[in-house]
């Protein structure tokens, strides 16, 4: 490490890893890589009905997917409660936070009261002590709560990194909760202390958090610890412009692996999403790491965009190496059913589809009729194997048994094959694409002629 920053990624595993979080985490882990500095994970659990072994598992799989590797961590909220109750019981003792014994039921009355006389509902500060102030009598069978003494006067305020300054009144917080009458911490609260032990320099998160700021920066002043900066990120729309959601299809970052795209094309395009470098659109990994500032980030919300997404991702499988892609297409045939056994080489024929798809799974379904008997549809079939063009191809066929098995001289065949018929190649060529892969269009035919091989292309015209 050569620097002291310290990022964070703090996802609540209730889910899965989707790609308002990604996001997040990837710009936090830019600026730690940009920096030079550590890039922490932490698994916020507390939520202990909501938060399950799998959902921890799927942000794991999602960051280890897009390669956002973390330096430290993960650290998980439910191991370290020791910690906050040792922080809580600090706080007690100075005098900066206090129990409270006000119950549930008279907060409704307190707050039933205040929306009568057209208030804002809020903690009434009753338990709060002040000096010269006598509490009411600490009632039998009630387990207190313990609130934070929050400063009543003055603003609290912080220059956000995205949104610009932001300042609020002391006078409309009210005093926190943060611990619960059973005595566990609350979330406010677990975040301060773990930012405050992990030394965290720069808070990049999602602007749902910006209401929860100001009573954290309060936290961790009255700890006497050293506030970070915060970068709040605007949220991400749908296609349609609402907030983005299941609606949308695929919202889970491992769902876009299933879809076919490449964790390149993925991580580019997060990238761009409410981030600008000028007007540069495809950019590495590398390229990313260099330019990224919390100064071009865009505070407005930013618009998820499919096309976009598939755009980048066709560059970033045109850019692939055949034999990596084979890798993939192999992993999606076999899942499929489709054995490459007694096939063609399988670099070779994606080699031939790779500048022609936009995701991988289109890529395996262009290829998968090279390894099973081609399934037609019938319309297809009436349309393109009419009786001169079976003719044709029965003619073809002879003359494919003995032709040097290369590009030029399948050419040549194919040529002569029109010449002799009076048709013209595409009369030809369409319906040995279809013959031969049940497809009306295919890279050129020659090549797929080259690769499938004498034997396959014979046994499929007979
Ligand atoms: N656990 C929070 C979330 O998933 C993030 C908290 C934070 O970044 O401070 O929304």
């Amino acid at each position: 490490m050569t620097s002291n920053v310290r990022t964070r990624f703090a996802p609540s595993p209730t889910g899965f890893l989707h790609i308002g979080g990604a996001r997040t985490a990837l710009f936090s882990w830019a600026y730690a890589r940009r920096h030079g500095g550590a890039f922490v994970l932490r698994v916020e659990d507390t939520d202990v009905a909501r938060s399950t072994p799998e959902a921890v598992q799927a942000i794991l799989d999602g960051m280890q997917w897009l390669g956002l590797s973390h330096d430290e961590g993960p650290f998980y909220q439910m191991q370290r409660m020791d910690r906050y109750r040792e922080v809580l019981a600090q706080l007690l003792e100075k005098g900066l936070a206090y129990q409270c014994y006000t119950t549930p039921e008279e907060l409704e009355v307190i707050r039933e009261a205040q929306r009568a006389r057209g208030e804002k509902p809020r903690y009434d500060g009753r338990w709060r002590p002040e000096a010269g102030k006598v509490l009411p009598p600490v009632p039998a069978g009630v387990q207190p709560v313990v609130r934070f003494k929050n400063p009543q006067e003055g603003v609290v305020a912080w220059d956000d990194l995205v949104k610009g300054r932001i300042e609020i009144a002391n006078a409309e917080l009210d005093d926190l909760i943060i611990a619960r009458a059973d005595g566990t911490p609350t979330y406010n609260f677990c975040v301060v202390v773990d930012d405050w032990d992990m030394g965290i320099t720069q808070v990049i998160r999602g602007d749902d958090h910006v209401n929860n700021t100001p009573r954290q920066i309060n936290i961790l002043q009255a700890l006497g610890a050293t506030v970070p900066q915060y970068a709040h990120l605007s949220m991400i729309l749908g296609d349609d412009g609402t907030k983005l959601s299941k609606r949308h299809g695929a919202v889970s970052v491992m769902q876009y692996d299933e879809e076919g795209f490449l964790p390149e094309a993925v991580i580019n395009y997060l990238a761009r999403l409410g981030w600008s470098h000028g007007d540069d659109e495809v950019f590495s990994r590398q390229q990313f790491v260099e330019w990224f500032d919390l100064d071009h980030i865009t505070p407005s919300a930013a618009q998820f965009n499919t096309e976009k997404l598939k755009w980048l991702n066709a560059h970033y499988i045109k850019q692939t190496e055949p034999v990596v892609l084979a890798a993939d297409t192999a992993r999606r045939l076999a899942a499929r059913g489709i054995s490459l056994d007694g096939g063609p080489d399988l670099a070779a024929v994606v080699a031939l589809y790779r500048e022609r798809v936009s995701t991988l799974v289109e890529l395996a379904e262009s290829v998968a009729a090279y390894y099973q008997e081609p399934q037609a549809d019938e319309a297809l079939v009436a349309q393109h194997l009419t009786d001169g063009a079976k003719d044709a191809l029965a003619a073809l066929a002879t003359r494919l048994q003995t032709v040097s098995w290369d590009k030029a001289s399948l050419n040549a065949a194919i040529k002569e094959t029109c010449a002799e018929k009076g048709l013209k190649m595409p009369q030809v060529a369409i319906p040995l694409r279809v013959k031969l892969l049940g497809v009306a269009q295919t890279p050129s035919i020659d090549a797929v002629l080259e690769v499938l091989g004498r034997a396959r292309v014979l046994s499929r015209l007979s």
